[in-house]
C-alpha cells in the first residue's frame, strides 16, 4: 500500500511527498482509512510507529473535504499529556497547513494566558493543547466547542494517569453532538480507565491494536547491568560514555534532584549536557528541547518528562540510570531511540532500589532479561530474593474453654511477600524517593 492509495487531497499528498514518505506504517494503513470513513477509533500502537500522521492526515482530509459545522468554533482539537509532545505534533501539523488557509494554534500550560486569548479570538481551525490550560480557556468562554468535528486524544492512558479525567470529561461535554468524530490513541488498550473513557466518549469505535506496548522493539538492543549503589551506577555510566560511540544520549533518572545532580556532574566532567525537569518554566524547557533536538548538546538528563513520543532522530542511546516505577514507562523511555527504522541502544542500571521495577518490567515484556557484565565493574549485588517468612512454632491449640471471651478472632490473612537486600554489600545506599517521577503539565 502507498499513501497515494488513500486518495488524500492533492496538497496533503504533496506535503507527504516532500517529507519523503511513500509507504504508510502499519498504524497509518489501518487508522487512516477507518478514520476517513468517519469511524470513531480506539487505537494502540508502539512508540515511534508514525501515530501522529495516522490522526493528522484524516483530520486534514476531513477539513479539506467537509463544510465546517460552525464558522467560529475550532474544527479539530488534539489533546496531548505534555507540552513537549504537543509541540511536536503542532510542528508536524504546521508542515501540512502551511500551504492551506487553515489556522492552527498551540495552547499550553506555562505560557502567557492573554496571548493565548488573542490567538483564540482569531478563530483557529486546529487547536493542539494540553488539557488543563485548554479547560481554563473553555471555562472562561474564550472559545466554544459546539462546532467541533474531530476530537483527538493522544496518549489517553497517560492523560488519565496524570489526573486529567475531569478536564477530558468537561471537554467531551462541551463538544457533545452527533456529528463529532473521536479518535483515541493509547499506549495500551489494557487500561481500565481508558476503556471506561472509550465507552463514554466514543460511538461504536473501531479497535486497532498494532502490537502492544510490551511488544519487543527489534531495532532497540536492550542491556541490563547490576549496580551496587549510586557510585557504582556513576562508574558504569562513565564506562559507557568513554567506550560507546553515541550520537546523542538521553539519561533517565528517578527524580528532579537526581537529574540536576547528574547533569551537573557530567557537565563538570566536560560532557555536553542539558538537564530537563518539570520545575523549569516553559520557555526554559523549550530552549532545552530545541538545543537538544538541533544537536547542540549530546546528552539530555531528564525524568519521565521526556519519555513519551518525543521524536529525536539522533538519539542513539537511552540510559535508564534509575528504572521507572511503571513498566510501560520503560517501553516509552527506550522508544526515544530506534526511531522510524534506525537502530538504538537501551542500557539500564539495576540497583537494589530498582529491583522490584526490574522484575515488573520483565513480567511486562514477558521475557527473561539477562544481565551483562563489564570487566572490573561487576556488582556484588545479585538481586533481591523474596524473604521467606519464618514459620511460628505452633503453640498449643487453645481449647474452647481457654479462650477468653474478649479475645478478638482474627481472620487468617496471606502474608505479603517481602524483599530483603541480600548480597548488596555493605555500601550505604543513599535514600532517595522511588523511580519514575511523573510530572504533570497544566
Ligand atoms: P510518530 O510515531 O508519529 O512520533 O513518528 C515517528 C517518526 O516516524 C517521525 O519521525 C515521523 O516523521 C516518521 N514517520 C511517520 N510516518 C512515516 C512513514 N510512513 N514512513 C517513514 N517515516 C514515517
Amino acid at each position: 500500500m502507498q499513501f497515494i492509495d488513500f486518495g488524500l487531497d492533492r496538497k496533503i499528498q504533496t506535503t507527504i511527498e516532500h517529507l519523503g514518505f511513500t509507504e504508510p506504517t502499519d498504524i497509518q494503513s489501518q487508522a487512516i482509512p477507518a478514520a476517513m470513513a468517519g469511524h470513531d477509533l480506539i487505537a494502540s500502537s508502539k512508540t515511534g510507529s508514525g501515530k501522529t500522521l495516522a490522526f493528522l492526515l484524516p483530520a486534514l482530509q476531513r477539513l479539506t473535504k467537509n463544510r465546517a459545522l460552525s464558522k467560529r468554533d475550532p474544527r479539530v482539537l488534539i489533546l496531548m499529556p505534555t507540552r513537549e509532545l504537543a509541540k511536536q505534533v503542532f510542528s508536524q501539523l504546521r508542515l501540512f497547513v502551511s500551504n492551506t488557509s487553515f489556522k492552527s494554534v498551540l495552547i499550553l500550560g506555562g505560557e502567557n494566558f492573554n496571548d493565548q486569548v488573542k490567538v483564540l479570538e482569531k478563530e483557529p481551525h486546529f487547536i493542539v493543547a494540553t488539557p488543563g490550560r485548554l479547560t481554563d480557556h473553555l471555562d472562561q468562554g474564550h472559545f466554544y466547542l459546539h462546532g467541533l468535528e474531530l476530537l483527538i486524544l493522544d496518549e489517553a492512558d497517560r492523560m488519565l494517569d496524570l489526573g486529567f479525567a475531569e478536564q477530558l470529561t468537561k471537554i467531551n461535554k462541551a463538544a457533545d453532538h452527533r456529528k463529532r468524530q473521536t479518535l483515541m490513541f493509547s499506549a495500551t488498550l489494557e487500561h481500565a480507565q481508558v476503556n471506561d473513557f472509550a465507552m463514554a466518549l466514543l460511538k461504536s469505535p473501531k479497535r486497532i491494536a498494532i502490537g502492544h506496548a510490551h511488544t519487543e522493539h527489534k531495532d532497540i538492543t536492550k542491556r541490563f547491568y547490576l549496580a551496587d549503589n549510586l557510585t557504582h551506577k556513576e562508574s558504569l555510566l562513565t564506562h559507557f560514555l568513554e567506550n560507546e560511540t553515541y550520537q546523542q544520549m538521553i539519561i533517565f533518572t528517578a527524580t528532579r534532584d537526581d537529574t540536576e545532580r547528574l547533569a551537573q556532574k557530567l557537565a563538570s566532567e566536560g560532557h555536553s549536557t542539558l538537564a530537563l525537569s518539570g520545575e523549569l518554566n516553559q520557555s526554559q524547557r523549550n530552549k532545552i528541547m530545541e538545543s537538544f533536538s538541533k544537536g547542540f548538546h549530546k546528552i539530555l538528563v531528564t525524568t519521565d518528562l521526556a519519555s513519551r513520543g518525543l521524536d529525536l532522530v539522533n538519539v542513539s542511546h537511552v540510559i535508564n540510570f534509575d528504572l521507572p516505577k511503571h513498566s510501560e514507562e520503560f517501553v516509552h523511555r527506550i522508544g526515544r531511540t530506534g526511531r522510524a527504522g534506525s537502530t538504538g541502544d537501551a542500557i539500564a542500571f539495576v540497583g537494589p532500589k530498582d529491583w522490584i521495577s526490574f522484575k515488573n518490567i520483565e513480567g511486562f515484556l514477558q521475557m527473561p532479561l539477562e544481565f551483562s557484565v563489564i570487566d572490573g565493574l561487576k556488582a556484588k549485588f545479585t538481586g533481591l530474593k523474596p524473604k521467606v517468612q519464618k514459620k511460628k512454632v505452633a503453640s498449643k491449640k487453645p481449647t474452647d474453654k481457654s479462650v477468653n471471651k474478649k479475645t478478638k478472632v482474627t481472620k487468617k490473612v496471606k502474608k505479603p511477600i517481602r524483599f530483603s537486600i541480600e548480597d548488596a554489600g555493605t555500601m550505604p545506599i543513599k535514600k532517595r524517593t522511588g523511580g519514575g517521577l511523573t510530572e504533570k503539565d497544566e
